[in-house]
């Protein structure tokens, strides 16, 4: 007997059609004499449809508020499972985050998980073979009892935490891939499932742009070594598939030098030109966007050809562009820049691998191939395993695509 966490996304739910058949992969682990808590997202849609109500009831509304609003889609689906899976003839409950309860921070809107009791959940397991059926994606703030979310798709983490508080044997994520692609497989038709991939590449990859698995959610299972597959709702739940493992680097034999491309299209590029080139200018533009909470990611200083001024770009969440324009606009004088120009049709690509630890030149070879397509490139960052392109947003799959053939990733 194991205990697992299944956690079925917006797609597997989207419909009772769709929640029976989720279920059946519920059921099939019940009656393989598991122990079983399911978590689930809202049915698809309905998050942004609550999203875009909160925006339409006042642009500027209360996070608060928002919460209790967001946090009800998944209250539905998680009751409609329970009786789905009752109907089936499994002893199923469901629960709410409050209910459990599942305490959070107070960062309404992206609050993290603090701790979990998993005690009851436990308890019932054992006194009557019980599956728990959880909302995902919200908590409860302690201390002033209000609702909480964890950001969008948030429900990845909802699983993988409360895999870790119950010590579940395995956290299946079920979505409408069956597991986790070389790259988007609705973008590149030839991309390659992986039977494994890296804690450290999968949580590049969801930081870069794969929306597969929230970040978050592969932080908590690194942390607390969660073993997670990817895997797909659709599969006939009578002949499941493993998906893909996310897993430690010593359990993967054999190591490509890149194992996918990811692209982020939510970026924008800020270029202040002509700024006097001398010392705390960089503070003068960024320490500003750090306190109003706008994180800067690729950073480029020019030396301009008088060399007495310099021209700065840097990249910021496309979220936050018109604010982080209108920031640096106020503090013209201070800064002392001439033109501030900035367009958010860019799309940030980025090639992930382990292997680029141990070889040398492959962002050079991609700079090559890119060229060659006649793509621009605006910006570049680099870390250990992974580099970045900011380019056009026109040639994002031409960019992914090429990316995708160059390092050896295309189905065969
Ligand atoms: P869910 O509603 O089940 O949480 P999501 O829509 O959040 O599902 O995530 C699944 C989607 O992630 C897929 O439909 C796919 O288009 C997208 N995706 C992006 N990058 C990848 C990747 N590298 N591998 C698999 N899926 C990816
Ligand atoms: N329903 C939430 C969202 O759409 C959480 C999730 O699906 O993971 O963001
Ligand atoms: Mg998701």
């Amino acid at each position: 007997m194991s205990r697992l966490v299944l956690k079925f996304g917006g797609t597997s739910v989207a419909n009772i059609d769709r929640i029976r058949n989720s279920a059946r992969h519920v059921k099939r682990e019940v009656d393989a004499g598991h122990e079983v808590a399911v978590i689930v997202s809202a049915m698809s849609g309905k998050t942004n449809e609550l999203v875009a109500w909160c925006a339409e009831a006042s642009p500027l509304h209360d996070a608060r508020e928002y919460d209790a609003i967001v946090a009800s889609g998944e209250l539905v689906t998680a009751g409609l499972m329970a009786i789905v899976l009752q109907e089936m003839g499994v002893q199923a409950r469901s629960w709410q985050g409050w209910q459990i309860p599942i305490l959070t921070s107070d960062a309404h809107g992206a609050a993290r998980i603090q701790s979990i009791d998993g005690g009851e959940i436990v308890r019932r397991f054992s006194e009557r073979q019980e599956v728990a059926v959880i909302a995902g994606f919200q908590g409860l703030h302690g201390d002033s009892g209000r609702i909480t979310t964890l950001g969008r798709g948030g429900s990845d983490t909802s699983a993988v935490a409360v895999a870790a508080a119950i010590g579940a044997d395995r956290c299946d994520i079920y979505t409408d891939v069956n597991g986790v692609y070389t790259t988007d497989p609705r973008v590149v038709p030839k991309a390659r499932r992986l039977d494994r991939v890296t804690f450290e590449e999968m949580l590049e990859m969801a930081s870069l742009g794969a929306k597969v698995l929230q970040v978050r959610s592969v932080e908590v299972a690194m942390n607390h070594n969660v073993k997670v597959f990817v895997r797909s709702s659709f599969d006939d739940p009578a002949q499941p598939k493993p998906g893909t493992l996310i897993c430690a680097e010593e359990d993967i034999m054999e190591q490509q030098v890149v194992t996918g491309i990811a692209f982020a299209k939510d970026e924008a590029q800020i270029t202040l030109r002509r700024i006097a080139d001398k010392p705390g200018v960089a503070a003068a533009i960024f320490m500003p966007l750090a306190e109003a909470g706008i994180n800067v990611d690729m950073i480029i200083q020019v030396v301009s050809d008088d060399t007495t001024t310099t021209d700065m770009t840097f990249t910021v969440p496309g979220a936050d562009f018109e604010r982080a324009k209108a920031l640096l606009a106020e503090r013209r004088e201070e800064i002392g820049y001439t033109v501030l120009q900035g367009t958010d049709d860019v799309v940030k690509v980025s090639a992930i691998g382990i292997g680029m630890r141990s070889h040398a030149g492959v962002a050079a070879r991609a700079f090559r191939a890119l060229s060659e397509k006649g793509i621009n490139i605006r910006a570049i960052t680099t870390s250990e395993i992974k580099f970045s392109v900011l380019i056009d947003s026109a040639y994002t799959e031409l960019a992914v695509r090429t990316l995708h053939t160059l390092y050896g990733l295309d189905k065969p």
